[in-house]
C-alpha cells in the first residue's frame, strides 16, 4: 500500500516511485528507514519519505525515469560506509534514496580472460570470495569489505591496501553498466582491455559519487592468486628511513611488494592499547612502523629474499626492528593492528580526520611541517598518522588533547583541516586522497581546485545531469 507523502515530495510521486520500484521494493516506515539516513560517522542525518530499494536494472531506470520526469533529486546509496557523508540526504527531505543492496548477482566470471561481471550491490568481500573460490584473485581490499558495495567502491574510486600493486578501483573497472540521468540504461559491460574509440566515458561515473548516473553493475578485473604471501614489520627512526625501506624493499623483491603501510608510534600505541591487549609487535617503542606485504607465484623462495633484505637494511641502520611473520595468524595479527587504527582511536575522544596525499618526495617534509603547524594552533593536539606510504596517502588524524571536551576540540574541525589542507596543496598534493568529497569536504574543494577544474567538473555535471537530480549537493 502507498504511504503518506511528508512535505517536499508530492503523493502521486511516491506512488509513482513506489510502483517503479515494485513490491517489496522500497520502505517508507520512518523507523525503518533511519539507519539509511545517518552516515559512517555520525556527522551528517538526513530525511527523506522513501527508500528504494530496486533489484534489477529495468527498476532502477524506472525510478530515475520517474525522478526526472519529475525532478525529484534522488541519493545513490551503497553499504553508506563512505567517509564524507556522499550517501546521506541533505536534511530538506525533498530526495529518496535508491539502496542498490538488493541488487546482488554476480552476473558472470570469466576465467580465460580473467573478468567478473557484478552487480553494483554485491558487498565487496563477497567478489572477493567469487574470485577466489575461481582460483583468482579480486585485489581492492579495504577494512569496510564485509558491508561496502561494489556500487560504492567504484563511485568513490575506493584505494585500500593493495593499491601499490594493483591501482585503486578505476585501475580494475574495465566496463560500467549505468542508469543516466534521465533514466536511459548505458550498457558499457565490454570488458574489453583495450578500447580506443574516444573519451572513456566509464571513468567519468568511477569517483563521481553518485552525481553522473547510477552504476548498476560493472566488469572487474581479476588476477592469479598468488602462491606465496609474506608479511613483515619494520620498525624506523623517521619518514625519510621508511622511505628508504619502501624503495630498497620494492626492488629487492622484484617489484612484488602489495602493500607499504605506515603508523606512527601514536596510531600503533592506540591500537595496541584498545584492540591487542597491550601485546606490542616489538619490545620498544619506535616513532614508525611500517607494514610490508609481498606476493608471488610459486617458484623462488620469497620470504628469504624478504628476509635478506631486511637484513641489509638493519646492518645498514635504516630498519631499527623487524619480524616477518612465521605463520598466516600471525600475519593476520600485524592487519589487526593496522586496521583497527581507527576504531582504536575513537575510544581516545575526539578526532579529526584528513585523508591527504602529497608528493613521496615531500611525505617526510609534510609530517614535519604538519605536526608543527597543528600544534601550534591548539596545543596539546595529538597527532595519529597512519596509512599507505607507498601511495603517498597519509590518514593525517588528530586526537583531542587530553582532558579537552571533545565538542569544543571537534568544533576546531574547520580551523585545523584548512591548515592541513593548505599545507598538503602547497605541496602539490590533494586533500582527497580516497575517501571523497561528498558533503564534507564540498566547499574545500571550491576552495583549493584551480578555478578552471572546477569549471570542467561543472561542464561535465550539466552535461550529464543537467536538471541537478543526482546526488545534489555533493562533490560541487
Ligand atoms: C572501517 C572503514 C575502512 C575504510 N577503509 C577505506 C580504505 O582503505 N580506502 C577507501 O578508499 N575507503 C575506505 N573506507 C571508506 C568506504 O568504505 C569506501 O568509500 C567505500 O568505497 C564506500 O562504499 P559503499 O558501498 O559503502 O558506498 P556508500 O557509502 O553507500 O556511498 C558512497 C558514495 O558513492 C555513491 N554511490 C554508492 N553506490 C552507488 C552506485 N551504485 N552508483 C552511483 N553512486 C553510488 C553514494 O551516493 C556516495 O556518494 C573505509 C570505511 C570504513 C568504515
Amino acid at each position: 500500500m502507498a504511504s503518506a507523502a511528508p512535505a517536499g515530495i508530492p503523493a502521486s510521486v511516491v506512488e509513482r516511485l513506489q510502483a517503479a520500484a515494485g513490491a517489496g521494493g522500497w520502505i517508507a516506515d520512518p523507523e525503518r528507514i533511519t539507519p539509511y539516513l545517518i552516515d559512517q560517522r555520525k556527522r551528517y542525518r538526513g530525511r527523506t519519505p522513501l527508500v528504494l530499494l530496486p533489484d534489477t536494472t529495468a527498476k532502477v531506470a524506472a525510478i530515475v525515469k520517474a525522478c526526472a520526469e519529475t525532478r525529484t533529486p534522488l541519493v545513490p546509496q551503497g553499504g553508506n560506509t563512505g567517509l564524507v557523508g556522499g550517501a546521506t540526504p541533505s536534511e530538506r527531505g525533498d530526495a529518496v534514496v535508491v539502496n542498490l543492496g538488493r541488487m546482488n548477482r554476480i552476473r558472470a566470471l570469466d576465467t580465460a580472460a580473467a573478468t567478473v561481471t557484478a552487480e553494483a550491490g554485491c558487498i565487496l568481500a563477497s567478489v572477493q570470495k567469487a574470485a577466489d573460490d575461481a582460483g583468482l584473485l579480486f585485489p581492492l581490499s579495504l577494512g569496510a569489505e564485509g558491508s561496502c558495495q561494489i556500487g560504492g567502491n567504484l563511485a568513490t574510486n575506493a584505494g585500500g591496501l593493495q593499491v601499490l600493486r594493483y591501482g585503486s578501483a578505476r585501475a580494475l573497472t574495465l566496463g560500467l553498466e549505468v542508469v543516466l540521468a534521465d533514466g536511459r540504461v548505458w550498457d558499457g559491460l565490454r570488458g574489453l582491455y583495450k578500447d580506443n574509440t574516444g573519451y572513456d566515458l566509464k571513468q567519468l561515473f568511477v569517483g563521481a559519487e553518485g552525481t553522473l548516473g547510477i552504476i548498476t553493475a560493472a566488469v572487474l578485473r581479476l588476477f592469479p592468486r598468488p602462491a606465496q604471501r609474506v608479511t613483515a614489520l619494520a620498525a624506523v627512526a623517521d619518514v625519510d628511513a621508511a622511505q628508504t625501506v619502501l624503495a630498497t624493499m620494492r626492488a629487492a623483491s622484484g617489484d612484488r611488494m602489495n602493500a607499504c603501510e605506515i603508523m606512527s608510534e601514536r596510531a600503533l600505541g592506540f591500537a595496541v592499547k584498545h584492540a591487542a591487549k597491550g601485546a606490542a609487535p616489538f619490545a620498544a617503542n619506535h616513532p614508525w612502523t611500517l607494514l610490508l606485504e609481498f606476493e608471488a607465484g610459486a617458484g623462488d623462495e620469497l620470504r628469504s629474499v624478504i628476509e635478506n633484505a631486511l637484513g641489509g637494511l638493519i646492518d645498514a641502520g635504516h630498519v631499527r626492528d623487524a619480524v616477518v611473520a612465521a605463520s598466516t595468524a600471525q600475519a593476520q595479527t600485524m592487519w589487526h593492528l593496522r586496521e583497527s587504527i581507527p576504531g582504536a582511536q575513537g575510544r581516545e575522544g575526539g578526532s579529526i580526520k584528513h585523508d591527504i596525499a602529497v608528493p613521496q618526495a615531500r611525505m617526510a617534509e609534510f609530517v614535519r611541517s604538519a605536526e608543527a603547524a597543528v600544534t601550534r594552533a591548539l596545543p596539546g593536539v595529538r597527532v595519529c598518522a597512519f596509512g599507505h606510504l607507498g601511495d603517498g596517502n597519509l590518514h593525517y588524524n588528530l586526537s583531542q588533547p587530553v582532558g579537552m571536551d571533545e565538542a569544543l576540540f571537534l568544533a576546531e574541525w574547520d580551523r585545523l583541516a584548512r591548515i592541513v589542507h593548505d599545507l598538503t596543496v602547497a605541496m602539490g598534493g590533494s586533500i582527497s586522497a580516497e575517501h571523497g568529497i561528498g558533503q564534507m569536504k564540498r566547499d574545500e574543494l571550491v576552495r583549493i581546485k584551480p578555478p578552471v577544474e572546477i569549471e570542467m567538473m561543472r561542464a561535465v555535471k550539466r552535461a550529464l545531469d543537467p536538471d541537478g537530480i543526482m546526488n545534489p549537493g555533493k562533490v560541487l
